[in-house]
């Protein structure tokens, strides 16, 4: 609640994005828990706010535990804050009792995990895997800005990115806790979750070209209207995300669309429309991928447009670590709740560090299903039963030989 007061002026909701002053700002209150709890902070030349507290054995690799503290815009207050805080209070615990674990426990509150103004999401912990490259970083804004000159006057170093790599082997594991930003554990009546598959997400632009015309003098078969392909394409995409093959299913969203001359009197001539396909299943995304380049080939040649599908990006399903995930289960079974297994069709942080490193994540339930949005909402019991289940499996996987 003390986060969610740094927001952004004049934004709506709860609005904390990367590179904003409250951003800044809600850094140096999480540089202050985190000090408070007992941690040596640092801050990495990527910008990873990095609290670390030694383990019983220096040698061992260390135990990580991470999650962000910035939002989308017109966000809510759950979505990465609960990850963060619970893992500070984790640490703070640990730290209070000599810190007990064998491992050292790193807690990482990571760099811009939203997509932010240079088209990027998940800053910090691509950069720590070795994949915030220089393409990346000449990404430009609106403004012209650059995302390297974004992160150097935000008091990072994009030039020392290179040390700041974790090697792949180098943790014991990555947890993340995080609110389900979905509806499955309320409907199912569970407070905790312990994620199996963070989805893959395919990201297609597709520009649809037609010809202006005049809307008054052009009949109908005449036309070759871009937006009316575009609608087919929309609805298209809906029964596309509709097929279940084989158990396997994911969903498909027609999220943008812009149209050219987007005037009442004229026959639109361009459409561009951005859909995405998510799915725990290789096989599925791969497969509703073709469908979708099949019906844009049939949109194409039924009214005469030049369509084409740009793949702008296709990532795979991230499956969790089984062993994390059994141990997880049992973590979530001893502080005295039936966890329920189950899917992230949201990504995460998480999903670029299981690059280098085993990683599981633990889930709270979001009333009504709802995030991304200011009636983001996660109740305080469930909150600290969320914290209560990370340090039970920070314990856990510290004494698990991985
Ligand atoms: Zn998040």
């Amino acid at each position: 609640m003390e986060l969610s007061t740094l927001v952004e002026d004049g934004q709506p909701g709860w609005t904390r994005r990367v590179f904003s002053d409250a951003y800044k700002q809600s850094r140096a209150l999480v540089k202050t828990m985190m000090q408070v709890a007992g941690l040596a902070v640092t801050l990495d030349p990527a910008g990873n706010l990095i609290g670390k507290l030694g383990g019983g054995d220096p040698e061992l690799p260390p135990l990580v535990v991470g999650s962000h503290s910035d939002t989308v815009s017109a966000g809510g207050r759950f979505d990465g804050m609960v990850g963060v805080v619970a893992a500070v209070e984790v640490a703070r615990i640990l730290a209070g009792h000599g810190g007990a674990l064998r491992h050292p426990l790193w807690i990482v509150d990571f760099l811009g995990e939203e997509p932010n103004q240079f088209g990027i999401s998940c800053l910090g912990s691509r950069a720590v895997t070795g994949h915030l490259t220089a393409e990346h970083l000449a990404l430009r804004d609106e403004t012209g800005a650059s995302l390297g000159d974004a992160l150097r006057t935000s008091g990072c170093r994009p030039d020392e990115l290179a040390s700041t790599r974790w090697p792949d082997g180098s943790l014991h594991a990555y947890l993340e806790l995080h609110i389900e930003q979905g509806a499955r554990l309320e409907r199912a009546g569970r407070q905790i979750g312990v994620v199996t598959c963070i989805a893959g997400i395919s990201r297609a632009s597709i520009d649809i070209e037609g010809r202006a015309d005049h809307a008054g003098t052009t009949p109908m078969d005449l036309r070759r209207d871009a937006l009316q392909g575009a609608a087919e394409l929309v609805l298209g995409t809906e029964v596309i995300g509709r097929v279940q093959e084989a158990d396997e299913d994911g969903v498909a969203t027609a999220g943008r669309l812009l149209v050219e001359p987007n005037s009442t009197n004229v026959v639109p001539a361009r459409a561009l429309l951005n859909v995405e396909l998510r799915s725990v299943f290789e096989t599925w995304l791969r497969n509703r991928s073709t469908d979708l380049e099949t019906l844009a080939g049939r949109v194409a040649s039924s009214r005469s447009l030049a369509v084409t599908v740009q793949w702008v990006s296709q990532g795979d399903p991230v499956p969790c670590d089984p062993r994390l995930r059994r141990i997880l289960s049992q973590s979530a079974a001893r502080v005295g709740t039936v966890p329920l297994e189950l899917p992230s069709g949201a990504s995460h942080d998480a999903a670029h560090i299981a690059r280098i490193a085993p990683i599981a994540m633990l889930f709270i339930p979001s009333r009504d299903g709802r995030s991304h949005c200011p009636e983001e909402w996660s109740d305080p019991w469930e909150v600290t039963l969320g914290a209560k289940a990370l340090l039970q499996a920070v314990l856990d996987v510290d004494g698990a030989a991985l």
